[in-house]
Protein backbone atom coordinates (compact mmCIF):
# COMPACT_ATOMS: atom_id res chain seq x y z
CA UNK A 1 0.00 0.00 0.00
CA UNK A 2 1.09 3.31 -1.24
CA UNK A 3 1.42 6.02 1.87
CA UNK A 4 -1.66 8.02 -0.16
CA UNK A 5 -3.76 5.53 1.02
CA UNK A 6 -2.93 4.19 4.15
CA UNK A 7 -6.04 4.87 6.67
CA UNK A 8 -5.58 8.39 8.43
CA UNK A 9 -6.95 7.74 12.23
CA UNK A 10 -8.93 9.52 14.30
CA UNK A 11 -6.45 9.54 17.01
CA UNK A 12 -3.02 7.79 17.27
CA UNK A 13 -1.08 7.67 20.60
CA UNK A 14 2.19 9.64 20.09
CA UNK A 15 5.59 8.58 21.91
CA UNK A 16 8.46 11.05 23.44
CA UNK A 17 10.90 8.29 23.55
CA UNK A 18 11.65 8.23 26.92
CA UNK A 19 8.91 6.06 28.48
CA UNK A 20 10.49 2.85 27.89
CA UNK A 21 13.33 3.90 29.77
CA UNK A 22 11.47 5.65 32.74
CA UNK A 23 9.07 2.57 33.06
CA UNK A 24 12.17 0.22 33.31
CA UNK A 25 13.50 2.39 35.76
CA UNK A 26 10.56 2.02 37.56
CA UNK A 27 10.88 -1.73 37.37
CA UNK A 28 14.65 -1.53 38.80
CA UNK A 29 13.71 0.50 41.45
CA UNK A 30 11.20 -2.15 42.90
CA UNK A 31 8.43 0.32 43.79
CA UNK A 32 5.58 -0.89 40.88
CA UNK A 33 2.77 0.32 43.23
CA UNK A 34 1.26 3.99 43.67
CA UNK A 35 3.42 7.18 45.06
CA UNK A 36 6.63 6.14 44.31
CA UNK A 37 9.37 8.49 42.79
CA UNK A 38 7.77 8.82 39.66
CA UNK A 39 4.34 9.97 41.14
CA UNK A 40 6.25 11.87 42.99
CA UNK A 41 7.95 13.67 39.95
CA UNK A 42 4.57 14.15 38.24
CA UNK A 43 2.77 15.98 41.40
CA UNK A 44 5.60 18.19 41.32
CA UNK A 45 5.45 18.70 37.93
CA UNK A 46 1.79 19.49 37.88
CA UNK A 47 1.95 21.72 41.55
CA UNK A 48 4.41 23.93 40.12
CA UNK A 49 3.13 24.53 36.43
CA UNK A 50 0.04 25.11 37.61
CA UNK A 51 0.40 26.31 41.62
CA UNK A 52 -2.20 23.59 42.86
CA UNK A 53 -2.20 23.58 46.40
CA UNK A 54 -2.05 19.70 45.60
CA UNK A 55 -2.01 17.43 42.61
CA UNK A 56 -2.70 13.65 42.95
CA UNK A 57 -2.85 11.20 40.19
CA UNK A 58 -5.19 8.83 39.34
CA UNK A 59 -5.90 6.38 37.16
CA UNK A 60 -8.34 8.20 35.20
CA UNK A 61 -10.24 11.78 35.01
CA UNK A 62 -13.50 9.71 35.89
CA UNK A 63 -11.98 8.70 39.16
CA UNK A 64 -10.69 11.81 39.85
CA UNK A 65 -14.37 13.00 39.28
CA UNK A 66 -15.20 10.13 41.86
CA UNK A 67 -12.84 11.76 44.24
CA UNK A 68 -14.16 15.20 43.82
CA UNK A 69 -18.24 13.33 43.86
CA UNK A 70 -16.82 12.17 47.81
CA UNK A 71 -14.62 15.10 48.58
CA UNK A 72 -17.97 17.63 48.28
CA UNK A 73 -19.76 14.76 50.55
CA UNK A 74 -21.89 14.09 47.67
CA UNK A 75 -25.80 12.19 49.18
CA UNK A 76 -28.68 10.79 47.53
CA UNK A 77 -31.04 13.70 47.09
CA UNK A 78 -28.31 16.60 45.97
CA UNK A 79 -28.51 18.03 42.63
CA UNK A 80 -25.02 18.72 40.81
CA UNK A 81 -25.38 21.04 38.06
CA UNK A 82 -23.61 20.03 34.61
CA UNK A 83 -23.54 20.50 30.77
CA UNK A 84 -25.51 17.73 29.12
CA UNK A 85 -22.73 18.35 26.19
CA UNK A 86 -20.32 16.49 27.94
CA UNK A 87 -18.73 13.12 28.39
CA UNK A 88 -20.65 10.64 30.37
CA UNK A 89 -18.65 10.55 33.43
CA UNK A 90 -19.11 14.39 34.07
CA UNK A 91 -22.05 13.50 35.36
CA UNK A 92 -21.86 9.98 36.23
CA UNK A 93 -19.28 10.13 39.14
CA UNK A 94 -21.62 12.47 41.11
CA UNK A 95 -25.07 9.97 40.28
CA UNK A 96 -22.79 6.74 41.34
CA UNK A 97 -22.96 8.54 45.00
CA UNK A 98 -26.49 9.63 44.72
CA UNK A 99 -27.11 13.04 43.37
CA UNK A 100 -29.79 14.08 40.55
CA UNK A 101 -27.97 15.50 37.48
CA UNK A 102 -29.53 19.00 36.37
CA UNK A 103 -28.46 19.76 33.04
CA UNK A 104 -27.46 23.11 31.84
CA UNK A 105 -27.26 23.90 28.16
CA UNK A 106 -23.86 25.18 26.02
CA UNK A 107 -23.22 28.49 24.60
CA UNK A 108 -23.56 28.41 20.85
CA UNK A 109 -20.02 29.83 20.00
CA UNK A 110 -17.44 27.77 22.69
CA UNK A 111 -19.68 25.16 23.12
CA UNK A 112 -18.85 25.70 26.88
CA UNK A 113 -21.44 25.53 30.36
CA UNK A 114 -23.76 28.42 28.95
CA UNK A 115 -23.28 30.65 32.04
CA UNK A 116 -26.37 32.28 31.95
CA UNK A 117 -28.09 30.13 32.85
CA UNK A 118 -26.81 28.26 36.10
CA UNK A 119 -27.90 30.47 38.32
CA UNK A 120 -31.66 29.85 37.35
CA UNK A 121 -30.95 25.86 37.85
CA UNK A 122 -29.49 26.16 41.34
CA UNK A 123 -31.73 25.05 43.89
CA UNK A 124 -31.31 24.77 48.05
CA UNK A 125 -30.09 20.92 47.30
CA UNK A 126 -27.50 22.39 44.86
CA UNK A 127 -24.03 20.78 46.04
CA UNK A 128 -21.91 21.22 43.54
CA UNK A 129 -21.27 22.76 39.33
CA UNK A 130 -19.58 21.37 37.07
CA UNK A 131 -17.96 23.03 34.27
CA UNK A 132 -16.77 21.50 31.39
CA UNK A 133 -13.15 23.42 29.52
CA UNK A 134 -14.60 21.82 25.75
CA UNK A 135 -12.12 21.54 23.36
CA UNK A 136 -9.70 23.45 25.64
CA UNK A 137 -11.13 26.65 25.70
CA UNK A 138 -12.16 28.34 28.94
CA UNK A 139 -15.18 28.52 30.46
CA UNK A 140 -16.63 32.12 31.61
CA UNK A 141 -14.88 31.81 35.15
CA UNK A 142 -15.40 35.24 35.99
CA UNK A 143 -19.06 34.96 36.01
CA UNK A 144 -18.75 31.15 36.91
CA UNK A 145 -16.82 31.67 39.98
CA UNK A 146 -18.53 34.74 40.82
CA UNK A 147 -21.98 32.36 41.24
CA UNK A 148 -19.92 29.65 42.93
CA UNK A 149 -18.89 32.01 45.32
CA UNK A 150 -22.47 33.71 45.91
CA UNK A 151 -23.94 30.68 46.61
CA UNK A 152 -20.64 29.23 48.56
CA UNK A 153 -21.13 25.85 46.15
CA UNK A 154 -17.99 24.20 44.95
CA UNK A 155 -17.04 24.54 41.33
CA UNK A 156 -16.06 21.54 39.54
CA UNK A 157 -13.61 21.67 36.60
CA UNK A 158 -13.52 19.12 34.24
CA UNK A 159 -10.40 19.68 32.19
CA UNK A 160 -9.64 16.90 30.84
CA UNK A 161 -9.01 18.78 27.48
CA UNK A 162 -7.88 21.99 29.05
CA UNK A 163 -4.50 21.15 30.80
CA UNK A 164 -2.33 24.21 29.71
CA UNK A 165 -4.86 26.22 28.49
CA UNK A 166 -5.59 29.47 30.23
CA UNK A 167 -8.58 31.76 30.92
CA UNK A 168 -7.72 35.48 31.10
CA UNK A 169 -4.05 34.85 31.63
CA UNK A 170 -4.83 31.85 34.20
CA UNK A 171 -4.58 28.47 33.69
CA UNK A 172 -7.37 26.63 33.69
CA UNK A 173 -7.74 24.08 36.25
CA UNK A 174 -7.19 26.63 38.95
CA UNK A 175 -10.22 28.49 39.37
CA UNK A 176 -12.62 25.70 40.37
CA UNK A 177 -11.88 24.16 44.12
CA UNK A 178 -11.28 20.97 42.57
CA UNK A 179 -10.33 20.17 38.88
CA UNK A 180 -9.53 16.54 37.10
CA UNK A 181 -7.37 15.78 34.40
CA UNK A 182 -7.55 13.21 32.29
CA UNK A 183 -4.42 11.01 30.60
CA UNK A 184 -6.33 8.88 28.45
CA UNK A 185 -4.76 8.06 24.55
CA UNK A 186 -7.01 10.57 23.11
CA UNK A 187 -5.64 13.38 25.19
CA UNK A 188 -3.27 16.04 24.68
CA UNK A 189 -0.64 14.43 26.95
CA UNK A 190 -1.30 10.47 27.87
CA UNK A 191 -1.02 7.30 29.73
CA UNK A 192 -2.85 5.25 28.14
CA UNK A 193 -5.56 5.80 31.01
CA UNK A 194 -4.54 7.74 33.88
CA UNK A 195 -5.96 11.36 35.89
CA UNK A 196 -4.92 13.65 38.10
CA UNK A 197 -7.05 15.35 40.41
CA UNK A 198 -5.61 19.03 41.18
CA UNK A 199 -6.86 20.63 44.64
CA UNK A 200 -7.03 24.48 44.86
CA UNK A 201 -9.15 24.70 48.01
CA UNK A 202 -6.27 23.26 50.86
CA UNK A 203 -8.87 22.98 53.20
CA UNK A 204 -9.61 19.46 51.50
CA UNK A 205 -6.08 17.89 50.29
CA UNK A 206 -5.88 16.11 53.65
CA UNK A 207 -9.06 14.08 52.80
CA UNK A 208 -8.54 13.38 49.26
CA UNK A 209 -5.11 11.67 50.38
CA UNK A 210 -7.62 9.77 52.36
CA UNK A 211 -9.96 8.80 49.66
CA UNK A 212 -7.37 8.13 47.08
CA UNK A 213 -6.05 5.58 49.94
CA UNK A 214 -8.70 3.50 50.01
CA UNK A 215 -10.04 5.87 53.39
CA UNK A 216 -6.87 4.82 55.25
CA UNK A 217 -4.14 7.80 56.35
CA UNK A 218 -1.75 5.95 54.60
CA UNK A 219 0.37 9.08 53.41
CA UNK A 220 0.64 10.27 56.65
CA UNK A 221 2.11 7.31 57.63
CA UNK A 222 4.82 7.30 54.62
CA UNK A 223 5.38 11.15 55.50
CA UNK A 224 5.90 9.87 59.55
CA UNK A 225 3.55 12.35 60.94
CA UNK A 226 1.77 8.94 62.28
CA UNK A 227 2.99 5.95 63.62
CA UNK A 228 0.42 3.67 62.07
CA UNK A 229 -2.03 4.19 59.35
CA UNK A 230 -5.60 2.92 59.72
CA UNK A 231 -9.30 3.53 58.50
CA UNK A 232 -10.21 6.57 58.91
CA UNK A 233 -13.11 7.44 56.15
CA UNK A 234 -14.30 6.46 52.73
CA UNK A 235 -12.20 5.66 49.91
CA UNK A 236 -11.28 3.70 46.81
CA UNK A 237 -8.55 2.76 45.54
CA UNK A 238 -7.74 5.38 42.94
CA UNK A 239 -3.46 6.01 42.65
CA UNK A 240 -1.77 4.44 39.45
CA UNK A 241 0.89 2.17 39.69
CA UNK A 242 4.12 3.58 39.32
CA UNK A 243 4.60 2.23 35.37
CA UNK A 244 1.80 4.45 34.55
CA UNK A 245 3.32 7.45 36.52
CA UNK A 246 6.47 6.29 34.84
CA UNK A 247 4.63 6.46 31.15
CA UNK A 248 3.18 9.48 32.23
CA UNK A 249 6.17 11.67 33.32
CA UNK A 250 8.17 11.34 30.26
CA UNK A 251 4.93 12.61 28.40
CA UNK A 252 4.82 15.34 30.79
CA UNK A 253 8.46 16.56 30.63
CA UNK A 254 7.47 16.79 26.67
CA UNK A 255 4.56 18.89 27.21
CA UNK A 256 5.69 21.83 25.70
CA UNK A 257 6.88 20.38 22.21
CA UNK A 258 3.80 18.17 22.26
CA UNK A 259 1.79 21.44 22.26
CA UNK A 260 3.93 22.97 19.81
CA UNK A 261 3.17 20.43 17.45
CA UNK A 262 -0.56 20.56 18.01
CA UNK A 263 -0.69 23.91 17.60
CA UNK A 264 0.85 24.32 14.05
CA UNK A 265 -1.78 21.20 13.31
CA UNK A 266 -4.42 23.26 14.11
CA UNK A 267 -3.30 26.53 12.53
CA UNK A 268 -2.76 24.41 9.37
CA UNK A 269 -6.60 22.86 9.42
CA UNK A 270 -7.66 26.38 10.03
CA UNK A 271 -5.82 28.25 7.23
CA UNK A 272 -6.72 25.46 5.11
CA UNK A 273 -10.17 25.58 5.45
CA UNK A 274 -11.17 28.38 6.16
CA UNK A 275 -12.23 29.42 2.48
CA UNK A 276 -14.47 26.52 2.36
CA UNK A 277 -15.78 26.66 5.71
CA UNK A 278 -17.20 30.07 4.72
CA UNK A 279 -18.62 29.16 1.32
CA UNK A 280 -19.91 25.66 2.66
CA UNK A 281 -21.62 27.49 5.29
CA UNK A 282 -19.80 24.98 7.60
CA UNK A 283 -18.61 26.23 11.25
CA UNK A 284 -15.01 26.40 12.74
CA UNK A 285 -14.19 26.46 16.39
CA UNK A 286 -14.62 29.30 18.62
CA UNK A 287 -11.42 31.09 20.49
CA UNK A 288 -12.51 34.24 22.24
CA UNK A 289 -9.56 36.63 22.62
CA UNK A 290 -8.94 36.05 26.28
CA UNK A 291 -9.00 32.66 26.26
CA UNK A 292 -5.55 30.79 25.59
CA UNK A 293 -6.80 26.95 24.50
CA UNK A 294 -4.90 23.49 24.56
CA UNK A 295 -5.10 22.38 20.88
CA UNK A 296 -7.12 19.43 21.91
CA UNK A 297 -9.02 18.69 19.13
CA UNK A 298 -10.47 20.71 15.15
CA UNK A 299 -13.80 19.95 14.84
CA UNK A 300 -16.14 21.40 12.54
CA UNK A 301 -20.15 22.28 12.68
CA UNK A 302 -21.86 21.07 9.56
CA UNK A 303 -25.08 22.51 8.36
CA UNK A 304 -27.07 19.68 9.11
CA UNK A 305 -27.48 16.52 10.61
CA UNK A 306 -27.69 15.01 6.76
CA UNK A 307 -24.59 16.96 5.60
CA UNK A 308 -22.48 15.84 8.51
CA UNK A 309 -22.88 12.04 7.41
CA UNK A 310 -22.26 12.56 4.24
CA UNK A 311 -19.18 14.28 5.40
CA UNK A 312 -18.04 11.53 7.35
CA UNK A 313 -18.83 8.84 4.70
CA UNK A 314 -16.95 10.92 2.29
CA UNK A 315 -14.08 11.12 4.26
CA UNK A 316 -13.96 6.95 4.95
CA UNK A 317 -13.92 6.63 1.35
CA UNK A 318 -10.71 7.78 1.60
CA UNK A 319 -10.08 5.77 4.25
CA UNK A 320 -10.18 8.86 6.65
CA UNK A 321 -11.30 8.30 10.46
CA UNK A 322 -13.72 11.31 11.34
CA UNK A 323 -16.29 10.99 14.23
CA UNK A 324 -18.81 12.92 16.56
CA UNK A 325 -19.77 13.35 19.93
CA UNK A 326 -21.39 14.17 22.16
CA UNK A 327 -25.32 12.44 22.54
CA UNK A 328 -26.55 14.87 24.61
CA UNK A 329 -26.55 13.45 28.04
CA UNK A 330 -30.37 14.85 29.12
CA UNK A 331 -31.77 12.72 26.49
CA UNK A 332 -29.27 9.31 27.26
CA UNK A 333 -31.09 6.60 28.86
CA UNK A 334 -29.58 7.44 32.32
CA UNK A 335 -30.68 10.96 31.42
CA UNK A 336 -34.21 10.50 30.74
CA UNK A 337 -34.68 8.39 34.05
CA UNK A 338 -33.71 11.70 35.60
CA UNK A 339 -36.58 13.80 33.35
CA UNK A 340 -34.46 14.98 30.73
CA UNK A 341 -36.51 16.38 27.67
CA UNK A 342 -36.37 16.53 24.32
CA UNK A 343 -35.73 19.88 23.73
CA UNK A 344 -34.47 21.00 26.99
CA UNK A 345 -31.38 22.13 25.82
CA UNK A 346 -31.55 22.97 22.46
CA UNK A 347 -27.84 24.34 21.55
CA UNK A 348 -26.66 20.78 22.97
CA UNK A 349 -28.88 18.51 20.84
CA UNK A 350 -28.59 21.23 17.41
CA UNK A 351 -24.66 21.21 17.79
CA UNK A 352 -24.42 16.93 18.64
CA UNK A 353 -26.16 16.88 15.65
CA UNK A 354 -23.85 19.04 13.67
CA UNK A 355 -20.49 18.77 15.22
CA UNK A 356 -17.63 16.08 13.64
CA UNK A 357 -13.73 16.17 14.71
CA UNK A 358 -10.78 15.61 12.58
CA UNK A 359 -8.52 13.53 12.80
CA UNK A 360 -5.94 15.28 15.16
CA UNK A 361 -2.93 13.91 16.87
CA UNK A 362 0.49 14.51 17.48
CA UNK A 363 2.26 12.72 15.15
CA UNK A 364 0.11 13.55 12.79
CA UNK A 365 2.77 14.42 9.91
CA UNK A 366 2.05 17.40 7.40
CA UNK A 367 1.40 14.36 4.77
CA UNK A 368 -1.38 12.97 6.52
CA UNK A 369 -2.71 16.42 7.19
CA UNK A 370 -2.53 17.47 3.86
CA UNK A 371 -4.75 14.30 2.71
CA UNK A 372 -7.37 15.36 4.96
CA UNK A 373 -7.66 18.88 3.93
CA UNK A 374 -8.06 18.13 0.09
CA UNK A 375 -10.64 15.57 0.69
CA UNK A 376 -12.71 17.85 2.62
CA UNK A 377 -11.76 20.79 -0.29
CA UNK A 378 -13.65 18.09 -2.39
CA UNK A 379 -16.81 17.80 -0.28
CA UNK A 380 -19.45 19.90 -1.59
C1 LIG B 1 -11.98 12.03 28.41
C2 LIG B 1 -12.94 12.78 29.27
C3 LIG B 1 -13.32 12.32 30.55
C4 LIG B 1 -12.93 10.96 31.07
O1 LIG B 1 -11.58 10.76 31.14
P1 LIG B 1 -11.00 9.32 31.56
O2 LIG B 1 -9.59 9.64 31.92
O3 LIG B 1 -11.15 8.44 30.37
O4 LIG B 1 -11.81 8.84 32.73
C5 LIG B 1 -14.13 13.11 31.32
N1 LIG B 1 -14.56 14.30 30.89
C6 LIG B 1 -14.25 14.77 29.67
C7 LIG B 1 -14.74 16.11 29.25
C8 LIG B 1 -13.44 14.01 28.82
O5 LIG B 1 -13.15 14.46 27.59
Amino acid sequence: MSSSSLPIPFNRPGYTGREIAYMQEAMQSGHLSGDGAFTKRCHAFLEERYACKKALLTSSCTDALEMAAILCRIAPGDEVIAPSFSFVTSVNAFVLHGARPVFADIRPDTLNLDETQVEALITKKTRAIVAVHYAGVGCEMDALMDLARRYQLPLIEDNAHGLDGKYRGRYLGTFGSLATQSFHETKNITSGEGGALLINDASLAERAEIIREKGTDRSRFFRGQVDKYSWVDVGSSFLPSELTAAFLYAQLEALDSIQRRRKALWLRYHDGLRDWAEKSGVGLPCVPEHCEQTYHMFYLLMPSLETRQAFIAHLKEQGIQAVFHYLPLHLSVMGKEFGGQEGACPVTEDVSDRLVRLPFYSDMTPAEQERVINAILQFN
